[in-house]
């Protein structure tokens, strides 16, 4: 049935096959049979109409001028927008944003709105993060029953049930983030949640909000206070390097929870005044006050390449371009609830960030595990925050500064648009559909087998092809063999300059992982999704480790994956199974 559908499906942009067929399942539009109604070009001249239109309510706009120039900029893959924004334009549905952080009361009427709200946005495509961290333990007194209370831990699988249940209606599975503060009485239980059992929470990503006092009692080995949200007491003082210790174990276990540095977000937040920011969406990128809303879009950096070099005016050009987008994408956004379209609308947060750097690292011969590639990735990042913030300044001149500026920290400077410009999504299914690496991760593998239609296809990382090819060492029984392990560095039949420039997510070592994620950080106004992968042979202090790091490097958080940790990994080598 699938080959069938995919026969229909007009290619126009030259896709793989891996990108027609997850556009085909999930994004094109379809009639009352199930049949696809556009082409892979149409679905791009769609959202770049429908996101232009707004055009016309501005001075200096003009919505054909601008949905042509936003159509060159999706058919030519230099520019994706987030999952939403390229289903859900110009339906029904209407609902373009990634993500939202909804606010979690101590009181069962927020739980169960919220609970509501959550399954509206997992409908139409969206992820939510939550803190759990304002509703009492369990246990806890409960005055309107005079009963207990079952904690935040209960209502957590509640939610995680309920995206369960939406998940089996919608086109992908909801995605959550919930997080913790480290001083809430139930964050043992919190902490190791996933390490037991297989199946449990599995549409949540878990972090622990971690604050300086907290890390500093660590390294110390002084004691921490869990206190009670409610009633404001201390109800246990723990040894800090103990709690630590457990969680760095269950993420050695699991790959959950990681760390929000929540000191690092909240001064960087850009509207200190409307309050604390406690939460993330699921994948950590953008740190959000509840009831805000995050469009984000992702530039392709394999096509931001030219002679041998990064080509700074096109990045500066297509920036400028996507900043525009996104902001009016705000405006053509259908909120399904009016909480969202207020807060979105104060503060006006996009998160532009990049995908293919891996890519482009690859094409440039610069190895992801160098100096050089941590020195050029903090370029990139600080090229495009600062393309960005001039591309907003001027959208203000235009347009107006976001409605919160002067209750903002840029109060002081120059008006802009836009609270937040830049941050980097793990841009899991747009890498996909651009044919290039997610994000800022680097390969995972240089060649491996992926079923297709039942088939099992070899896909050869585009880039080593074209350069084995060229470089005339490329045979089919090359390709499979490099299949069973995934990498090139080990391997002999491969010239040395292109196994140094390579490297597989594996073969790199951990603190690299952490340098690139810091370099970028730098340079990006909210925060950046990254991995840490560690080897199976990682130990608890190896996370340990890495975790410290991060707090030192001064990331707003940091997520961990051992190798074979979690039973249903995506991928895995034919040398392992
Ligand atoms: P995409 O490539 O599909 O645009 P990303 O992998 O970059 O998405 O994820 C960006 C954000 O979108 C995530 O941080 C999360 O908030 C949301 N998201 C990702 N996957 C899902 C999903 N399966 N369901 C709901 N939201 C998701």
């Amino acid at each position: 049935r699938a080959a069938k559908a995919l026969v229909g499906v007009r290619d126009e942009l030259k896709l793989s096959l891996a990108a027609v067929t997850v556009l085909n399942d999930r994004y094109l539009l379809r009639d009352e049979q199930g049949r696809a109604t556009e082409s892979t070009g149409e679905l791009m001249d769609r959202v770049a109409v429908h996101v232009a239109a707004t055009e016309d309510t501005h001075r200096a706009g003009s919505s054909a001028q601008w949905a042509e120039r936003f159509s060159a900029l999706l058919r030519g893959l230099e520019f994706l927008p987030n999952s939403p924004t390229l289903m859900n334009a110009g339906t029904r549905i209407g609902f373009l944003s990634g993500c939202v952080v909804l606010p979690l009361d101590d009181s069962l009427r927020s739980i169960f709105t919220t609970l509501g709200h959550a399954a509206e946005i997992h409908q139409a495509g969206g992820g939510t993060g939550y803190a759990f961290s304002h509703l009492r333990p369990a246990g806890d007194f409960v005055a309107g029953t005079g009963g207990m209370s079952s904690g935040p831990m209960s209502f957590l699988r509640l939610f995680d049930t309920a995206s369960d249940v939406v998940s089996m209606a919608g086109r992908r599975r909801g995605a959550n983030m919930a997080v913790l503060d480290v001083s809430h009485p139930d964050v043992y239980e919190f902490a190791t949640a996933k390490a037991g059992a297989r199946d449990e929470l599995s549409h949540f990503n878990l972090s622990v909000g971690v604050t300086d006092a907290f890390l500093r009692a660590v390294e110390r080995g002084a004691t921490h206070r869990l206190v009670n949200p409610r009633t404001h007491k201390t109800v246990a003082r723990v040894s800090a390097a103990d709690l630590f210790g457990a969680i760095c174990e269950a993420a050695h276990a699991c790959g959950d929870p990681g760390l929000l540095f929540l000191d690092a977000i909240n001064r960087a937040n850009p509207l200190p005044h409307r309050g604390r920011i406690e939460a993330t969406n699921p994948c950590g990128e953008v740190p959000l006050l509840p009831h805000e809303s995050c469009n984000l879009g992702s530039i392709n950096l394999a096509r931001m390449c030219a002679h041998g070099t990064v080509d700074w005016d096109r990045l500066t050009a297509v920036t400028t371009e996507a900043v525009r987008f996104l902001d009016d994408v705000i405006d053509v956004n259908v909120y399904p609830f009016g909480e969202l379209a207020d807060a979105s609308h104060a503060s006006r947060k996009v998160g532009l960030g990049m995908m293919g750097l891996a890519e482009l690292l690859a094409a440039l011969g610069i190895p992801y595990d160098s100096d050089e590639a941590v020195r050029l990735a903090g370029r990139i990042a600080a090229h495009i925050q600062r393309a960005a913030h001039a591309a907003s300044a001027e959208l203000a001149v235009e347009r107006g500064p976001f409605p919160a500026f002067a209750d903002s920290r840029f109060a002081a400077s120059q008006p802009i648009r836009n609270a937040q410009l830049t941050s980097v999504a793990p841009t899991g299914t747009i890498s996909l559909i651009a044919g290039t690496t997610a994000g800022i991760e680097p390969m995972f593998a240089i060649a491996y087998t992926r079923s297709v239609l039942g088939r099992h296809l070899l896909e050869v990382n585009p880039c080593f092809d074209r350069l084995a090819r060229d470089q005339g060492f490329y045979t089919d029984s090359l390709a499979t063999e490099i299949a069973q392990k995934g990498g090139v560095r080990a391997y002999p039949g491969v010239p040395a300059a292109v196994r140094a420039a390579f490297p597989t997510a594996l073969e790199i070592a951990p603190e690299w992982h952490l340098r690139i994620q810091a370099a970028v950080q730098r340079h990006v106004d909210a925060a950046v999704s990254k991995t840490v992968n560690l080897p199976a042979t990682a130990t608890v202090d190896d996370v340990r480790a890495i975790y410290l790091a991060a707090w030192k490097a001064k990331v707003k958080g940091v997520t961990v994956y051992r190798y074979g940790s979690r039973e249903g990994q995506v991928l895995t080598f034919a040398a392992d199974r």
